[in-house]
This record gives structure tokens, sequence and C-alpha cells, in this order.
């Protein structure tokens, strides 16, 4: 069968990443990336062996920076049977009617508001909804930290209600316009958009969020309190999350007591830019009394959606029609934990 022709529009954060990921897959071909602007990410895209696609009015300013381009952004359009946006948020309203009129799938990420395709994806929860599907969006990272916990929860326990406070980090470790670099922001604008967001995907889920931003880069925090439909035990919640994918379990006991030892955990498995997909729950930081669940969960915002964008791929282009295989198959190319 023919590879799936790929095409990542925005080569930052997440763009990057999923391009990478994408060329691990043997059922698809990374046909390009896009970049604005001459830099040392477009240098570091040819360096990799992609091909690097621009827009029309910037290719003399490529040449004139020496960098060799493929074509124009409108060029990898019209090459691949698939694009996955990754162009900063509120950017992909423009690119929709593009892919649109050339009659390529497209994916986008949560930047966009889900009424931009109407249809949002996360692979444990809802595979199957963007089977065949022209649009999806893969949502935020924190959306799908929350669901990769609450959506097992939920299906063992039926969930009365969640409220979750975030901690997000202030900007991306690359990022050195963004703060704050001293304090702590509270969202004031209450509840915060996570819990819609959430309900993009489990729209039947009592959720109410709450946020605040932090002066770190490493990752973001979730405290999260559930009322259970029915009373259970600390240890019956670890097995759920211990059988959800894309889920890690740490203990504080190991040494793991803050975001810095998550990500200094992913550098020792000598992951892809010390990347860790996984979504981290602490278990000596999981509690159960009655019917009320608390646990801590961090996300790593610049790596946890990337195995989501590839499976969002093989349902929306029928690659393949099982969810846990297609999640299974990202992961061993990936190196995820089953
Ligand atoms: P980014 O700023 O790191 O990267 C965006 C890239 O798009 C840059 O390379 C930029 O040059 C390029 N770009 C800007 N305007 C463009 C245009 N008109 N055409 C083509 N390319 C253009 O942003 P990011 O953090 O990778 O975010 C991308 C999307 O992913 C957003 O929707 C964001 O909300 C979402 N997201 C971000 C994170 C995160 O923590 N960084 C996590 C999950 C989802």
């Amino acid at each position: 069968m023919a590879k799936i022709r790929v095409g990542v529009n925005g080569f930052g954060t997440i763009g990057k990443r999923v391009a990478a990921a994408v060329t691990l897959q043997d059922d698809m071909e990374l046909v390009g990336v896009t970049k604005t602007r001459p830099s040392f990410e477009a240098q570091s895209a040819i360096a990799r062996g992609y091909g690097l696609y621009v827009p029309a009015e910037n290719v003399q300013a490529f040449a004139d920076a020496g960098i060799k381009v493929s074509g124009t952004i409108d060029d990898l359009i019209k090459s691949v049977d698939i694009m996955v946006d990754c162009t900063p948020g509120n950017v992909g309203e423009e690119y929709k009617a593009k892919y649109q009129a050339a009659g390529v799938k497209a994916i986008f990420q949560g930047g966009e508001d889900h009424a931009l395709t109407g249809i949002s994806f996360n692979s444990t929860a809802n595979y199957s909804e963007s089977w065949g599907a022209q649009l999806s969006r893969v949502v935020s990272c924190n959306t799908t930290g929350l669901l990769r916990t609450l959506n097992p929860l939920d299906k063992k326990f039926k969930i009365n209600n969640a409220f979750v406070t975030i901690v997000r980090r202030a900007a991306d470790p690359g990022d050195s316009k963004n703060g704050p670099i001293n304090g702590l922001e509270p969202s004031v604008k209450l509840p915060t958009h996570h819990g819609p967001d959430v309900q993009s995907i489990m729209p039947w889920l009592n959720i109410n969020t709450m946020a605040v931003k932090a002066s770190t880069t490493l990752m973001h925090l979730h405290t999260v309190v559930v009322q259970l439909g029915c009373e259970t035990t600390t240890e019956e919640v670890l097995e759920v999350f211990k059988n959800a994918p894309r889920v890690r379990l740490v203990s504080s006991k190991d040494g793991i007591k803050t975001t810095a030892q998550v990500m200094e955990l992913a550098r020792e498995l000598g992951r892809d830019r010390s990347d860790m997909y996984e979504i981290i729950v602490w278990k000596d930081g999981v509690k159960v009394v009655g019917n009320t669940l608390y646990y801590y969960q961090a996300v790593h915002q610049e790596s946890d959606v990337i195995p989501e964008n590839i499976d969002c791929i093989r349902s929306m282009c029928k690659l393949e029609q099982d969810g846990a295989a297609s999640q299974a198959k990202t992961n061993r190319s990936m190196g995820i934990p089953q």
C-alpha cells in the first residue's frame, strides 16, 4: 500500500516534533515542512533532510541566505494527502480554505477553536470520530493530559464531576519573549477554557478548571479532584492509571519530586529532544477518600500531543481502523512503553 504523503505547516515547537515522528512511521512519508523566514530552524530542517517550503514572497530571502528550498507553501499543499497545521493559534483559519481548495485533509492544533473543524481528536477517548474526516483538531497539551487520565477513570467508575487547577508553564524553553519570569499569574477569567475543551471530546463530563501561570518552562502541573460515581480504593485507581495508554506512574520515593526530575528522566531515556510523551502521575500522590479521588499529574507541553497527531493521521486517512492498534504502532515507533 502506498504511503500517506504528509506535509507539516509551521516548523516550530510542535511542527518540528510532528515532522520527526512522521519520519518514524512505515505507513507515512514526510514530503516537507514550511518555514516563513530563513533561520537556524530552516537550516535544521534542511540538515535533517526535510523538503523545505516557504511563502512565495520570501523565496528570494531564502536564496539570499543560501538556503535551498523545494518550493512554495502552495506547492507543498498540492503535493500531499494531508497537512498537519502547526502554525500559531488562530492562523489556521487562513490555511483551512487553501487546504479545502486543494482537496487535501488537514489536522489543526489546540490553539484553534473546535468550531474550525467540528471534530476534535484524542487517541484514547475518540479515535474513531475522525475516521475518514477531511478536517480534525488535536486538542491542546493540557486537554490531552486531562483526557488521558479522566477518560479511563470515567469508563471504570463514571465521574460525577472533576475540578482541576492547572499550574501552567509561562513559556516554552526556547521562548525568551513570554513570561512572567518572576511571579504567579492567575487566569482571572473563570472558569478557564480548559474544561470546555475537554468537553469538545467528552461532552457529558462535568468539569471545571482554574489556571495559574508560573515562572517555569519545563512542564504544566495539574492538581485534580474527582467525585467518582462509586466508592473505590487508591489501589483500584492506581490499577486504572497503570493500564491507561500513555500514562506513566512515577514516585517521589524514587527521587522524582518535581518536573525538573521528570525532564531529567526523559533525558535518561534518550528520547528525541528529551521529550516525555506520557502524562506523569505521582503514584504516591494518588489518594481516594470515599468516592473522592485526588491526584497530581504533569504534562510535557512540547510533546504529549505528538503521538496523538500520528494517530489522528491514521484515523483520518483510514490507515488503521482500530485505535488501540494505531496507538501501539505509534508507541513502538517512538519508544513509548505499551
Ligand atoms: P511556535 O510558535 O513554536 O511555532 C509556530 C511555527 O509556525 C513557527 O515556526 C512560525 O514561524 C510558523 N508560522 C507563523 N505564522 C505562519 C504562517 N502564516 N504560515 C506558516 N507558518 C507560520 O508554536 P507552537 O508552540 O508549535 O504551537 C503551534 C500550535 O500548537 C498552536 O495551535 C498551539 O496552541 C499548539 N500547541 C502548542 C503547545 C506548546 O506548548 N507549545 C502544546 C500543544 C499545542
